[in-house]
């Protein structure tokens, strides 16, 4: 029996709840089905086949979660720091312990590759306990002292949120949002994508088991435009975390107008990596080829625009093109594959009619260009060349192992089609050159970039886009901005003279 065989028997083994009782809700601590019994399929990305029959939840199903994470909610927010702190880290313990487990069935439900998905359950366990240790200092503010008063600032937990995520990377995508939301003494509901919704529900079912009071994490499956919709609009809702499209979010915004929603988009992206001719090209290469065809491509921080100086344009996109013609495209659950099947039949239609699109428009595929195989969402990575930054595969989102390259002469043309796009969510740049790379990242529009580097993250750094890519930042402590109220409470200092009205 080979590696793959076993870890296929073992999958099963992990997902055999999920196939004999379906993705239920979880709703103040206990699995429900939906109020109406509905059910919708989450399909295999290996073969298509019905991995799970998922609740397909209504308005009502959401306003039960609603009023769960409501009354959790008086006894979470004023649990001491300290104390919340201690409950999250044996979150994390939890899940490093049933790490391969949730790789599993994350593999299974999204096409992610095993040998980044067993990293993304771990990266879940980290945000967990860096989110814990800050959660005893959430509430601290500041002191400011005006000649005759003291204001003393300190930070509350906004109330019941809602977390609405996509399908990419979800167990650790929803870890992100949900750990610092629970450590500021938020209660939560959390809608996770129809595509993926398998790991949600074991996030809550570990967390549970791990001490966090029910209700405290409440999940409801659905569609968007019905369970995710009635979540943004909920009047005890406080504000809404989301990640996903960008046009999804300006919907978001839309429908919590009525309730003056406070909105976290963390949305699309078209991110450049920008080669220079005096950059190290060996690591270049090697960088851009893991941001665009690492995790399937379905990254939001991909590097899905390669722009490379004119000097060594044909060698570098000759380079990529051999290293995607290499990768090995497979099995989820084969330790070997770095490129799986794409989520879904939905998500494949949609990077292949990319492929017409780059034909028509006159680019050359340099590798890849097409669907490997009848069964199954296998798409070969793909390099096109010869594209220039007015074209659609320059332009959109393919959220797929599909990069284009485009040539530029020199500084001042390589930021032009950087900018020239609606997104802003992050940039890749290579050069020796410091004071290029200073030029270049004072202009760049982007809420983060790397220099000489592929995508590194550090929790306590600021994480988001600026343009069509999001408003707002996750990371260190302004993930408590967003999840916390601040209040201002004003002392004097003396007895001042207070003005006298009417007499
Ligand atoms: P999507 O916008 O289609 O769906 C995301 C979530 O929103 C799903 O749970 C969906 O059910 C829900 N939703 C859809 N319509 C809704 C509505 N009207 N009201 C409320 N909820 C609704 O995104 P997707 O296709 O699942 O994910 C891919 C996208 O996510 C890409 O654009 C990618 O760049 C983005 N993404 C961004 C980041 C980031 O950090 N910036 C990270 C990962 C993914």
């Amino acid at each position: 029996m080979t590696v793959l065989d076993d870890n296929i028997i073992k999958a099963r083994e992990y997902m055999a709840t999920f196939r004999e009782g379906g993705v239920l809700n979880h709703i103040a601590g206990e699995s429900v089905p939906c109020l109406t019994g509905e059910t919708m399929d989450t399909l295999s990305p290996v073969d298509g086949s019905v991995l799970a029959q998922v609740a397909k939840s209504g308005a009502k199903d959401v306003d039960h979660a609603v009023a769960a994470a409501k009354a959790a909610f008086p006894a979470w927010s004023t649990t001491p720091g300290t104390e919340r702190r201690k409950i999250l880290i044996r979150v994390a313990e939890a899940i490093e312990a049933r790490a391969e487990e949730i790789a599993f069935i994350e593999c299974m439900d999204t096409g992610q590759a095993l040998r980044f998905m067993s990293k993304a359950a771990l990266r879940g366990a980290a945000n967990f306990r860096f989110f814990a240790d800050q959660a005893p200092a959430a509430e601290d503010g500041r002191v400011m002292r005006s000649p005759t008063q003291m204001n003393t600032t300190s930070r509350r937990p906004i109330g019941p949120v809602g977390i609405i995520t996509p399908w990419n990377t979800p167990f650790m995508l929803s870890t992100w949002k949900i750990a610092p939301a629970l450590a500021a003494g938020c209660t939560v509901v959390h809608k996770p994508a129809e595509f993926s919704p398998m790991t949600a529900k074991k996030l809550v079912e570990i967390a549970e088991e791990a001490g966090l009071p029910k209700g405290v994490l409440n999940v409801v499956n659905g569609l968007g435009e019905t369970a995710g919709k009635r979540l943004t609009e909920h009047p005890d809702i406080r504000a809404i975390a989301f990640v996903g499209e960008s046009r999804t979010g300006s919907m978001i915004m839309r429908q919590g107008a009525d309730t003056l929603k406070r909105v976290h988009f963390e949305l699309g992206g078209k991110n450049p990596v920008i080669v220079f001719d005096d950059a190290d090209l060996d690591r270049a290469v090697d960088a851009a080829t893991f941001m665009i065809y690492s995790l399937n491509g379905e990254r939001c921080t991909s590097s899905s625009r390669l722009l490379v100086q004119d000097t060594i344009h044909d060698d570098f996109t000759a380079r990529v093109a051999e290293v995607a013609k290499r990768i090995k495209v497979g099995h989820p659950l084969d330790p070997e594959t770095v490129v799986g099947p794409l989520i879904h039949p939905v998500h494949e239609r949609k990077v292949l009619s990319y492929f017409d699109k780059a034909r028509q428009e006159g680019a050359t595929i340099a590798a890849g260009g097409e669907k490997i195989g009848e069964a199954g969402c296998f798409v070969a990575p793909t390099l096109f060349t010869g594209a220039t930054n007015d074209m659609a595969i320059a332009q959109e989102e393919i959220f797929g192992p599909v990069l284009t390259a485009i040539r530029f002469r020199d500084e001042d043309e390589a930021l032009a089609l950087a900018n020239d796009v609606d997104y802003g969510l992050a940039a890749y740049l290579w050069t020796q050159d410091l004071d290029r790379a200073i030029r270049m990242t004072d202009r760049l529009e982007a809420g983060m970039m790397w220099v000489n580097s592929e995508n590194i993250r550090h929790l306590p750094t600021p994480f988001g886009g600026v343009k069509a890519s999001g408003i707002g930042r996750d990371g260190g402590d302004w993930s408590f901005d967003f999840y916390m109220e601040t209040v201002n409470v004003s002392f004097p200092r003396a007895h001042h003279k207070i003005p006298k009205l009417g007499g």
